[in-house]
């Protein structure tokens, strides 16, 4: 059953959520259909298509703490299963970034960590770089020898690689870094 407090945020949170992600929330019709197909909506209290009704009722910024926004791997399975075409993947963009902006509180756990970690290394690297990934998420946790007996086996099937990725367009990819941060705020 989803529940919604009346707060003065709801159209509010509804509107910036439409201008960001370019989607028109009153077309979902329920069909749950993203929510099927989600990866990760087992793991979560709110599925996609539990955002999408809350937001069309006019729930407040209480849902910029929900735990689907940072668990949310932007697969795009949810756009792509959608029979109205909505983009929902671009929803849970928007949502994400209205929470930093709003300075929303994070779930518990380690999900908005491992989401710092990455952005910290694509920023770096240009692209994504697992060993610089995993040392920064290990380093945040404080639990350095966490999972460690599973590196050499990665190693050798090539899942990991020990050098940085060649061929990255750091500059460009640190000039939008630059440009999202000056847009929410946020420190360079
Ligand atoms: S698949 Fe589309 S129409 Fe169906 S519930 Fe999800 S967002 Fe709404
Ligand atoms: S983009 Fe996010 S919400 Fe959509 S299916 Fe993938 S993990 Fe689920």
């Amino acid at each position: 059953m989803i529940t919604i407090k009346k707060t003065k945020t709801g159209r509010v949170l509804r509107d910036a959520v439409e201008e960001l992600s370019d989607v028109d929330l009153s077309v979902c019709f329920q069909c749950k259909k993203c929510s099927s197909g989600c990866p990760v909506a087992k793991l979560v209290t709110t599925r996609p298509s539990e955002i999408m009704r809350l937001l069309h009722l006019g729930a407040g910024d209480e849902l910029l703490s929900k735990d689907l926004i940072w668990t949310c791997a932007s697969c795009e399975t949810c756009s792509t299963r959608c029979p109205m075409g909505i983009d929902v993947a671009a929803v849970m963009d928007a949502l994400r970034r209205l929470a930093l902006e709003r300075g929303a509180p994070k779930p518990e756990g380690n999900v908005p960590l491992f989401n710092r970690a990455f952005l910290k290394t694509v920023e770096a690297f240009g692209r994504s770089y697992e060993i610089g990934l995993i040392t920064a998420y290990k380093l945040g946790t404080g639990k350095l020898m966490n999972d460690t007996e599973k590196f050499p086996a990665m190693l050798k099937k090539g899942k990991i690689a020990l050098l940085p990725p060649r061929g990255a367009d750091r500059k460009t990819v640190k000039r939008v870094f630059n440009k999202s941060k000056a847009g929410t705020g946020a420190k360079a």
